[in-house]
């Protein structure tokens, strides 16, 4: 599992990464990993806000003028709160902006900082540290190791991006928009050559494919596909190499030495990079490496404060939806052991188990893409389905 952090103009955004493969190997709620990212320390501490606390009310006061101000301070922080989340993304801020209220972004904020003097001024709101979460989603990412289209096009259909499964990930490197933006140029000059020569027969999907294949991330991902272990033992080299020989045994910590490291990697080559695989991309690496590495090289660290996590239900009900009616994603076998498991893996809490048998409610669903593969899957209709704010 691994994580992201990315700063906004306004905003953060923080995720975590998990393989599809280890999740189906052994399921666990994908909010249930967010969740420990979000408290942990190193992450706590980057992502608190600034919130407003609620005043003590002197107990001594009238009835009529607890209530008075208990109304008082509610009404202000949700108006609050409303404003300030809007603000924070381009089509919130633009809604404000269209009804009529505000003239410009500097209005907003100026509007922002007014309420909140009155909060502290007239009802002594204070303001505190938390987590402030604007929107929740998910996706499914294409690991080009795992899925890559061998020839992108079908007929005239050519396949760019993350629909010919063509990401690298490996470690840190994370590219998939570069991919995307390269692969949609090869695609629209294979289109502009076919127009030029009125030609679509199937020379339009032959010739993006061969012009795919020069992309300089095609070659790259070749040469990851060639290097996996040389890339992996470069990555592990400083982790001590009784913790490699206790976890990946004797063979491993022989790779990993000078002499023999040579002859592994092309020993590897000669095996294939999709054998290794699982080997490489295991609990092992993932979870106890690092566990024993953090435990033996690590100091303990502490949060200032407990980030306060939405539940499921608020997270769902704080997005954007335009209901359809007709469901996008239809159930092919109710009694599947893998549709069980969509069960705990859908990050929208969509399917149920009643019966025995598996259902689907998609009117939550964030159209992440997880459970594609058992079921009848296509995206919402037209503008239907799920509005994210933030992209
Ligand atoms: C959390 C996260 C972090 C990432 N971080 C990075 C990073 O740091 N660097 C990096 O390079 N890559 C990153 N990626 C990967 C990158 O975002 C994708 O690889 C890239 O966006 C793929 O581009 P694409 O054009 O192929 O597909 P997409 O960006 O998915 O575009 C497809 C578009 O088609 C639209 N669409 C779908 N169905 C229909 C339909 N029926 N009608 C009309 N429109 C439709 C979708 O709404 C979407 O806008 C990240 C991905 C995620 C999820
Ligand atoms: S129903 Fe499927 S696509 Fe929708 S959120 Fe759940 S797993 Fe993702």
């Amino acid at each position: 599992m691994g994580g992201f952090l990315y700063t906004n103009r306004d905003t953060l955004s923080v995720g975590a990464v998990y393989h599809f493969d280890s999740l189906i190997r052994n399921p666990i709620e994908p909010y249930t990993l967010i969740d420990t990212l979000l408290k942990n320390p190193m992450v706590s501490e980057f992502i608190k806000d600034k919130v407003p606390v609620k005043p003590d009310i002197d107990k001594n006061l009238p009835q009529e003028e607890k209530l008075r101000i208990r109304f008082g301070v509610a009404k202000l922080i949700k108006t609050w709160y409303e404003i300030r989340e809007a603000n924070f993304s381009p089509s919130g801020r633009e809604r404000l902006i269209e009804s009529g209220k505000y003239k410009d972004a500097e209005d907003i904020q100026s509007t922002l900082s007014s309420i909140q003097e009155k909060m502290s001024e007239k009802f002594g709101v204070t303001f505190g540290t938390d987590y402030l979460e604007d929107e929740y989603g998910a996706k499914l990412v294409p690991d080009g190791k795992r899925c890559r289209m061998k020839t992108p096009f079908f007929k005239n259909i050519l396949f760019v991006g993350d629909a010919a499964g063509r990401g690298v990930f490996v470690g840190p490197r994370i590219e998939g928009l570069n991919v995307g933006i390269d692969d949609g140029v090869r695609a629209a000059n294979a289109v502009a050559r076919a127009l030029d020569k009125n030609d679509f027969s199937n020379s339009l999907g032959e010739f993006y494919s061969k012009s795919v294949e020069q992309s300089p991330y095609t070659i790259d991902m070749k040469q990851i596909d060639k290097d996996y272990l040389k890339i992996f033992l470069d990555a592990a080299k400083d982790v001590p190499k009784d913790i490699i020989g206790s976890r990946y045994g004797t063979v491993l910590k022989m790779m990993s030495s000078s002499t023999f490291r040579g002859i592994a990697v092309k020993f590897a080559n000669i095996i294939g990079y999709d054998k290794l695989l699982p080997m490489i991309e295991s609990e092992e690496t993932y979870v106890k490496v690092p566990t024993l590495l953090a435990e033996r090289l690590g100091k303990s660290i502490s949060s200032s404060y407990s980030p306060t996590i939405p539940s499921m239900a608020d997270r769902i009900a704080n997005l954007n939806y335009n209901d359809d009616s007709l469901a996008h994603i239809k159930v092919l076998n109710s009694n599947s052991e893998y549709m069980k498991k969509m069960v705990i893996l859908c990050p929208a809490k969509c399917y149920s188990e009643e019966g025995g048998k598996v259902i689907i409610q998609h009117e939550g669903c964030v159209d992440c893409g997880t459970c594609s593969q058992e079921t009848e899957w296509r995206h919402p209709r037209g503008e239907k389905g799920i509005h994210y704010q933030y992209g």
